[in-house]
């Protein structure tokens, strides 16, 4: 069962740099997010909340299933109208960002806040997901790494209750 559970975990991993995202993409997201309310943080302590984040079975199940219709997409292999749908991201969609909150929904109300603000703004390697260049296919992939980013700096905002003005 543990052999299993490292299993997915690894495969979480293996898929997100696969498919062109390096674990300090979101934690350069993170801090991002987080500098404004907690004092010297560094990059490496966001990175070390965004590995605790991938850890969550929860978060391991949303990355295999997004980025498997993404792929999918890729290839052509889905049914119309959804192999449109996805393929050309669709504004109008909306199964993505939906998919993406079982990430947020981890560590509670904080993270949608960062959620939704981030997929806003788009910062860093966010607006190279969504760039839609080439064949490549990121329709679910953007959602699950902003949320992953959100996810993580809700950690660190619980971690910092004292100095965190985003626990509203
Ligand atoms: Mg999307």
């Amino acid at each position: 069962m543990a052999k299993e559970s490292e299993k997915l975990h690894q495969k979480a991993l293996s898929l997100i740099k696969e498919r062109g995202v390096e674990l300090t993409d979101i934690a350069e997201l993170v801090l991002l997010l987080q500098t404004p309310y907690i004092k010297d943080l560094t990059l490496e302590e966001c990175l070390l909340n965004v590995e605790a984040v991938l850890l969550k079975r929860e978060v391991q199940n949303t990355i295999l299933t997004g980025i498997q219709l993404d792929i999918l997409a890729e290839q052509k292999q889905l049914m119309d109208p959804l192999q449109q749908i996805i393929s050309e991201d669709e504004g109008l969609y909306g199964i993505d960002e939906i998919l993406a909150l079982s990430i947020v929904n981890v560590y509670g109300s904080i993270g949608f806040t960062n959620y939704g603000y981030i997929d806003k703004i788009k910062p860093g390697i966010l607006a190279k997901l969504n760039s839609h260049e080439g064949e490549k296919v990121h329709t679910f992939m953007d959602d699950i790494i902003g949320a992953i980013a959100a996810a993580a700096a809700s950690r660190l905002a619980h971690a910092h209750p004292t100095k965190s003005d985003s626990v509203k």
